[in-house]
């Protein structure tokens, strides 16, 4: 019974599972990422972990459907609350912004302790996320960007060591993500001229409408942006 199909996203997320994992998904849904985890021969056992009813439904029948209930653990509850002291050593919180996953890992702070991996997809927000890694002493040691559907993903994997290991030009490198500047892909290419793009077209807008104290305030964050990731494209 493993014909269970994964998106490319949480594909690409699951490939960063060291075998043998204790596994927490937190914001499971439909709990497909654990129970494709486990018949993939990634994980010995998972929590999956849901705030909502509707989804924390579902992922207790999809557990159930895939006959995983002996070895995953669907809990309702916040962030990782879920999950007892030294219960995994990795952890994955993907589809979510991230803000919601830097709160989420902050809140859970002392659930951290005996975890060795961070395995983090954000929608949106990557580098509130690898701001979070570093602050923290977690260690960026990959990262993927990737497209699906017309959207653009990023995936952040993080081990405790040195937060600012990776880093070289560390504002820049916080917003594009360091190990994705240096491979500069397609789909990197494509995400950071269209962001460029979407922000020079508000610079356009803001210098028309007029010049209140907040507008200047906001376009000049945005020039700096721009000159941010510019500087580090070129
Ligand atoms: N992880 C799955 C994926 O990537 O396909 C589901 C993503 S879904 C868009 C986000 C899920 O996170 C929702 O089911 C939501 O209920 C859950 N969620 C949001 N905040 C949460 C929190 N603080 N603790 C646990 N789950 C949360």
């Amino acid at each position: 019974m493993n014909e269970l199909k994964l998106s490319k996203r949480l594909e690409t997320v699951v490939s960063f599972i060291p075998k043998q994992s204790r596994l927490a998904d937190i914001g499971s849904d439909h709990a497909y990422l654990p129970c494709y985890a486990y018949l993939h021969g990634y994980i010995t056992m998972a929590v999956a972990g849901e705030v909502a009813d509707g989804p924390f439904r579902s992922a207790q029948q999809q557990v159930e459907k895939t006959g995983l209930s002996h070895v995953i653990s669907v809990r309702k509850g916040d962030g990782l609350a879920v999950i007892h002291p030294s219960e995994v050593d990795c952890i994955t919180i993907a589809g979510m912004g991230g803000t919601l996953i830097a709160n989420i890992l902050e809140d859970g702070k002392e659930k951290l302790e005996g975890v060795k991996r961070l395995i983090l997809q954000p929608n949106v927000g990557a580098h509130i996320v690898r701001k979070w890694l570093v602050d923290n002493d977690w260690e960026l040691i990959d990262e993927r960007i990737l497209e699906e559907d017309g959207q653009i993903y990023e995936v952040l994997v993080a081990e405790k060591g040195s937060g600012l290991k990776p880093y070289h030009r560390l504002e820049a490198e916080l917003l594009v993500g360091p190990f994705l500047l240096q491979e500069r892909n397609g789909v990197f290419l494509k995400k950071w001229k269209s962001e460029v793009g979407h922000w020079k077209r508000i610079v356009a807008h803001l210098e028309a409408k007029g010049t209140t104290e907040e507008s200047i305030a906001k376009k000049e964050e945005l020039e700096r942006k721009i000159r941010l990731v510019e500087g580090v494209l070129q």
